[in-house]
């Protein structure tokens, strides 16, 4: 079987399927092809949290629009604005907290520093180790297990093809455009969007385009149900702990802590020696935690480049070819940023600026403090 396409999407994430929709709704005739099924990758195993106080300060401007998607999108993907606390146990928490909480404030988020007792007062689960707290009446949380399902949907109303359980293993770029090889099918296009996450690297290397791209290995872990202990977003001022109760009275541990394996093998593993001291940090931030077994904790792969900057613009040396991903907190800027790179592809200009793959990458400032 052999199909043509104005643009093939590799990659049912969100990045991929919400760039999809803008192609479409510009007059393209778009396929999603995605090697699982959609939104089972990092965009439907993430903890959900929409939380602008653990963004990039650089990134803002796109986490604040991304959000009002999400606001838009409302119950049908889980939305709720709870509003979000982040904290600090010392001084040196403290001081670390007003330093990064001001310059996201200045940023555009809506950020005010509060006393550990004004936290309380809004929290009163918190521990009172608790000496200064940021607080964000925006943050909230949506349900990432609901991606797959709410884009399906989406793309089908759009008439979008899908392709699910269609791994990309060869992509021959001819002068009429790309033919894509899956499963038993070949799919024509004139255009390609690689929108993989983890597996950007692997995927680009199909072209001979080598991308710096690594994958984090993050860990989520959700406990039993149990009575309300808390109402709201809670972090820390390192940004090693999100934490947040859902309705069903699960609670939802994250913080990026680092799990092992690879994106080419498999979803990677819970590592102990990082997963004890996440639980253990959130049951310092609300104690009532130690009642609720953990049901169970997982990983996901999150892509990122030296810059730690997303990779949203043409594909290195490679003509009609572009690439969307390396987005750090993607779940929360995938809905907006996904919007830009459809324009870029549509010859529209984008509203904000994108992020040029083909920029130089200076291996320094991977190590510098990612704010
Ligand atoms: C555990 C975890 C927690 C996170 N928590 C948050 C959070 O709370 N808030 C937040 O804002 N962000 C969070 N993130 C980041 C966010 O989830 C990601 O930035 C975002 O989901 C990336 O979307 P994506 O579409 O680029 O990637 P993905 O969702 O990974 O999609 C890429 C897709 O490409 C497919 N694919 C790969 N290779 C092929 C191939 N050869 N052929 C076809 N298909 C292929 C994969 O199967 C996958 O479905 C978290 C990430 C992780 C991993």
């Amino acid at each position: 079987m052999s199909q043509a396409f104005d643009i093939a999407v590799v990659g049912g994430g969100i990045l991929g399927c919400a760039t999809a929709l803008r192609l479409a709704e510009g007059g393209m005739n778009a396929i999603v092809i995605e090697k699982s099924d959609l939104g089972q990758g990092a965009s439907g195993v993430n903890a959900g949290t929409l939380s602008l106080q653990i963004k990039r300060v650089k990134l803002m401007p796109y986490a604040l629009r991304g959000w009002a998607k999400w606001q838009a999108m409302g119950a049908a993907i889980g939305f709720h604005q709870t509003g979000g606390i982040s904290l600090a146990f010392n001084q040196r928490e403290a001081d670390l907290l007003q330093e990064r909480m001001t310059m996201k404030a200045e940023a555009g988020a809506p950020i005010t520093l509060i006393s550990g007792r004004d936290a309380r007062a809004r929290e009163p689960g918190l521990s009172d180790r608790v000496v200064a707290a940021s607080w964000c009446p925006q943050d909230g949380h949506a349900n990432s297990s609901l991606t797959g399902q709410y884009y399906r949907h989406q793309l089908r109303d759009a008439r979008i093809a899908i392709r699910e359980h269609c791994p990309v293993t060869k992509i021959d770029q001819t002068d009429r455009g790309f033919v894509l090889h899956g499963y038993g099918e070949t799919i024509h296009a004139r255009r390609l969007l690689l929108a993989c996450g983890g597996w950007l690297k692997g995927v680009a290397a199909l072209l001979g385009v080598d991308l710096p791209v690594r994958a984090r290995v993050n860990t989520v872990s959700v406990t039993e149900r149990g009575p309300r202990i808390m109402n709201t977003v809670v972090g820390h001022a390192t940004g090693l702990l999100t934490m947040k109760q859902k309705t069903n009275g699960t609670v939802l541990i994250g913080g990026g802590w680092q799990g092992r394996g690879s994106p080419m093998n498999g979803r990677g593993l819970v590592d102990r020696d990082t997963l004890i001291p996440n639980l253990c940090l959130a049951q310092y931030a609300v104690p009532e935690i130690a009642r609720l077994r953990v049901l169970r904790s997982w990983t996901g792969f999150e892509a990122h480049v030296p810059d730690f900057n997303p990779l949203a613009g043409a594909l290195p040396g490679t003509k009609n070819a572009f690439v969307l991903g390396c987005v750090r907190g993607g779940y929360t800027i995938g809905p907006y940023i996904s919007e830009l790179m459809g324009d870029l592809i549509l010859g529209r200009d984008p509203e904000m600026p994108l992020f040029d793959p083909s920029r130089p990458f200076d291996i320094e400032t991977a190590t510098r403090r990612i704010l």
